[in-house]
């Protein structure tokens, strides 16, 4: 049945509707400019070469959408390459010790996601080193959410799954000019895309709704005169495509103030310690901090340093989460005390080998600028 036809009242009373096309035509129309348009991308089987028989690897496929949570294609086109070339299949992950998985991805953010990686190696591994190759089997699994088993099995295993993300989710707002704010309106467009799925190339098809809500289909100044959709589209003919998807304001985030101690050694090593296995930033590496605290008091100053020492201001730094933003004052040392209790010193071509969050990167800098970029000795 034509999509138009199937069209659903949202919850503020719109019809959201495409401008003409089905959804069996929506898809053919898709995969026709995937097939010449797609982008190449370092864990991605090309159109031509599975026409050519190459399966993808669902290694590779796990792997590229953990890292890709949260996280833009370009940062994380270097970390994937770095992964595959240090472990290039699930076992070998999974022999890696936790703290060097840890260490290959400082930088990348959102932590938990590394730690849930290595655990959901592990058990693949001991369950003989095959994923699951249904959308249930795969949510069974360390870190995997609905969206990444939902991607996993279209792309892996070619299984019919409606694999929405926020560029899918943008371009079908706009494609059916769905009015209701976005937060409300999730339900409906993932049944659109369940409706648009082909029953042939589904993992092609779900790669190229995230190709064309990234470079045609953009957040700003979408490129409608090139999109291979436009003939579908709701939004083009209102001429105000940029307004989709309607999404509320948002507040603004709190903000959180502490203080960040680098303490420097004579050789130039760094006092470091390794924060807790749970919670934000878990297993992670730091500089000694204060906590993160919404108030301003004195156990943010340098009265609240590690241990006494001459300790000097080398600036503030900010850094943005989640839930919160974060001020941290930065003093600086040099001592040649021995490493307190729960710290070691971390060599000066050490330090960019670390499991150092990028916070914790932008305070070293601060105190020394270049310290992090300096190459691990061969
Ligand atoms: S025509 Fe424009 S607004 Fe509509 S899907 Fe294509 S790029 Fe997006």
């Amino acid at each position: 049945m034509a999509l138009h036809d199937q069209s659903r009242k949202t919850a503020s009373g719109d019809s959201g509707k495409a401008a003409s096309g089905d959804s069996g035509e929506i898809a053919s129309r898709l995969l026709a400019w995937y097939d010449a348009h797609h982008r190449d991308l370092p864990w991605r089987i090309a159109p031509r070469e599975l026409a050519r028989g190459i399966r993808p690897d669902p290694y590779r496929v796990w792997l590229s959408e953990v890292m890709l949570q949260q996280t833009t294609v370009e940062a994380v086109k270097s970390y994937f390459r770095a992964f595959v070339e240090k472990w290039p299949d699930i076992e070998a992950l999974a022999a890696s010790p936790t703290e060097d998985v840890m260490k290959a991805w400082a930088g990348l953010g959102y932590y938990s996601r590394a730690r849930n990686l290595k655990a959901c190696a592990d058990l693949v591994a001991r369950q003989g080193g095959r994923f699951p190759d249904t959308q249930a089997g795969l949510r069974e699994l360390p870190g995997i959410g609905a969206y990444t088993a939902a991607a996993i099995a279209a792309i892996a295993f070619d299984q019919p799954a409606a694999v929405v993300d926020g560029n899918v989710e943008r371009v079908v707002s706009r494609l059916f000019s769905i009015v209701t704010p976005l937060s409300e309106a999730k339900c409906d467009i993932r049944t659109y895309v369940e409706r648009m799925v082909p029953a042939t190339r589904p993992g092609d098809f779900a790669q190229a709704m995230m190709d064309l809500g990234a470079t045609i289909c953009t957040p700003r100044r979408p490129r409608c005169m090139l999109c291979p959709l436009r003939e579908d589209c709701s939004a083009i003919t209102s001429g105000d495509a940029e307004r989709f998807p309607i999404r509320l304001p948002k507040g603004e985030k709190p903000l959180r103030r502490g203080a960040a101690f680098v303490a420097v050694r004579g050789d130039g090593a760094i006092l470091l310690r390794k924060r807790g296995d749970k919670g934000l930033l878990g297993g992670m590496t730091e500089v000694p901090t204060t906590g993160w605290t919404a108030r301003i008091d004195g156990a943010t100053t340098d009265a609240a340093a590690p241990f006494p020492g001459n300790w000097r201001p080398a600036g503030r730094i900010g850094h943005v989460f989640t839930h919160f933003a974060l001020e941290l004052d930065v003093f600086k040392t040099m001592t040649d005390g021995a490493a307190p209790a729960g710290h070691f010193w971390s060599l000066a071509h050490e330090i960019s080998g670390e499991a150092l969050p990028t916070v914790m990167k932008k305070v070293i800098e601060a105190a020394i600028p270049g310290a992090t970029k300096k190459q691990r000795a061969h």
